[in-house]
């Protein structure tokens, strides 16, 4: 089955049931509302001359015309090109390029980002009238049309929003639907970038098959049915949103619900409280936020049932808060990455709660795991650490455009090697370790940050860590945290210290303290430790 074919049958079954709230917007669709402005948009994209296989970037936060894109190209065959909306010019020029994106649908502009203004500074000619037909941009020569979501920002060679709608007509119903039905479910029609958490982010380029299996597979692990309300406050341009959120809920008819634009804890507790949300999204920093929020007391989350958290390392002690205090009895947490559709592995209700806290749960239905030595590649004893490899439908194409990559990641037998660390108990549940690359080595000594941070959460006073290793002349490496504390609490670098000793190995006790207000974060919520790194090698001189 492709995408739309999915969706199409989902709208058949739950008609005029909810599918869509958009609650920044004011937008409301029941599902066969949803469908008449995913075919408009499909036979306008068609009617402009967009073709399967060609690419067509969205670069904007959440919205409805993101999930409208997101349907009207998988109905067309189109490949959507995500676009992380905290992207520059640098940055943007990049993945234009990279992708050879020749149609772009934009927002107009987002609290500090201008979206058009950005585009413009790399394609001027956008400020002049351009002729009718494809545009001619010297700076980006592949990009051959540009939609813009906000009509008062859209420029003289942009086409606005709800202009494109004007050219449905152009494309019968009957035309689109040869069109879609001449897909196959193996081809590429995506290609989402990596967070960035680690460096660059990478075009990860998935299937129809890819996706849509997983986010079915996602969505079971919750029971989700049609009765559930999911609050998405994660980004639709990264797999968390479009893959667990987006086709999450259109494999089993469940509502989708962006409460911002961007994130809020505010708003986002206001939407499960007043849309009566069943399932609720986020990762931990997200959840934190919520937790920690001076008027959390004051909303009503009775209504949630369950949800996930992952993304990066979900800290045991958040977890049982999200149980206890959210309501969220039957919460999961999943682990993948954008690579692999992204999710590999998941809690489910069934399991004990102590491995539901402390692990990602076992392999999904349909893909293998093994755990191999990151260096000779050899099987790793059960119970042991090593690089968690993966294999099966969710293994992605490829990076798009660049086969040395691939060739990195995805081996020839077909394993995906993660770059993550991990262990496997004997009934196969799998805790992460960390990612190899934020292992700390001092003195020989290998160092999780991840088993320091679990500890330095049980500390009363503090909200939020992280723990990284910088540059030590005697050691090679030494390890550092960075502490948020919860409001009106206090604590130094002294008394921090003095609740390491005795109860963690004296190498493991932070050697640095350092108290922040914020952490260098991906849009998609992750800490950026290669950014604290650099800052804090910077610091120590
Ligand atoms: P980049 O690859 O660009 O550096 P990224 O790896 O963060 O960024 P994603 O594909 O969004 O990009 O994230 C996948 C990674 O997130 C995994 O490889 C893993 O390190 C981490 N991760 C995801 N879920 C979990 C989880 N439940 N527990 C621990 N880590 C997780
Ligand atoms: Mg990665």
């Amino acid at each position: 089955q492709t995408i739309g074919d999915c969706f199409d049958e989902t709208v058949s079954r739950f008609p005029d049931q909810d599918a869509l709230i958009s609650r920044h917007q004011g937008l409301r669709y029941r599902w066969r509302e949803l469908q008449d402005e995913v075919n408009q948009a499909a036979r306008a994209l068609l009617a402009m001359g967009v073709k399967k296989g060609d690419r067509v970037g969205i670069w904007s936060p959440n919205c409805a015309e993101w999930t409208i894109t997101q349907f009207a190209t998988a109905k067309i065959g189109a490949i959507l090109v995500n676009i992380n909306p905290s992207y520059r010019t640098h940055e943007l020029d990049y993945a234009l390029k990279q992708s050879g994106t020749s149609t772009l649908i934009l927002q107009g502009s987002f609290k500090t980002s201008d979206y058009v203004a950005t585009l413009a500074e790399l394609a001027p000619e956008l400020n002049d009238v351009q002729g009718a037909g494809p545009l001619k941009l010297a700076g980006l020569p592949e990009l051959k049309r540009v939609i813009c979501l906000d009509s008062a920002k859209t420029l003289p060679g942009m086409l606005a929003w709800e202009r494109i709608f004007e050219r449905s007509d152009e494309v019968s119903a009957e035309e689109l639907a040869e069109v879609q039905s001449g897909l196959q479910f193996d081809e590429p029609i995506n290609i989402q970038y990596t967070s960035g958490t680690t460096g660059a982010p990478k075009g990860a380029t998935l299937s129809h098959h890819n996706i849509l299996n997983n986010g079915m597979f996602v969505a079971r692990a919750m029971n989700l049915t049609d009765q559930d309300r999911m609050v998405i406050p994660v980004p639709l341009y990264h797999c968390f949103g479009m893959v667990m959120g987006n086709l999450g809920c259109v494999t089993h008819g469940a509502t989708m619900i962006y409460p911002a634009d961007g994130f809020d804890p505010e708003t986002t507790l206001a939407a499960v409280a007043e849309e009566k949300a069943t399932t609720l999204y986020g990762v931990p920093t997200m959840f934190i936020a919520e937790l920690e929020h001076p008027d959390f007391e004051r909303y009503d989350l009775s209504s949630l049932r369950t949800g996930i958290m992952a993304g990066s390392i979900c800290p045991i002690e958040v977890m049982r808060r999200v149980i206890d205090q959210m309501n969220m009895q039957d919460v999961t947490i999943c682990y993948g990455m954008t690579e692999t559709s992204p999710v590999s592995f998941q809690t489910t209700t069934d399991a004990p709660l102590d491995k539901r806290v402390t692990t990602v749960g076992t392999i999904h239905p349909h893909l293998e795991v093994k755990l191999v030595h990151p260096e000779s590649g050899a099987v790793v004893p059960k119970g042991e650490t090593g690089e968690l490899c993966t294999r099966g439908y969710s293994v992605m194409l490829g990076y798009w455009n660049n086969e040395e990559a691939t060739a990195k990641a995805i081996d020839n037998a077909g394993w995906m090697h993660t770059g993550d660390l991990a262990t496997m108990d004997d009934e196969g549940y799998v805790a992460i370790v960390g990612r190899i690359k934020d292992m700390i080595i001092r003195g020989g000594e290998n160092i999780y940050p991840r088993e320091i941070e679990d500890f330095l959460y049980t500390h009363p006073a503090i909200s939020d860590v992280q723990v990284i290793g910088v540059p030590d002349q005697k050691y090679g490496e030494e390890v550092m945290a960075w502490v948020k504390l919860s409001e009106g609490e206090q604590l130094d670098e002294e008394g921090l210290k003095a609740f390491c000793k005795g109860k963690i190995a004296h190498y493991k006790v932070p050697r640095y303290v350092k108290f922040v207000d914020e952490f260098p974060m991906t849009v998609t919520g992750k800490v950026q430790k290669f950014k604290m790194r650099e800052e804090a090698t910077h610091e120590l001189g």
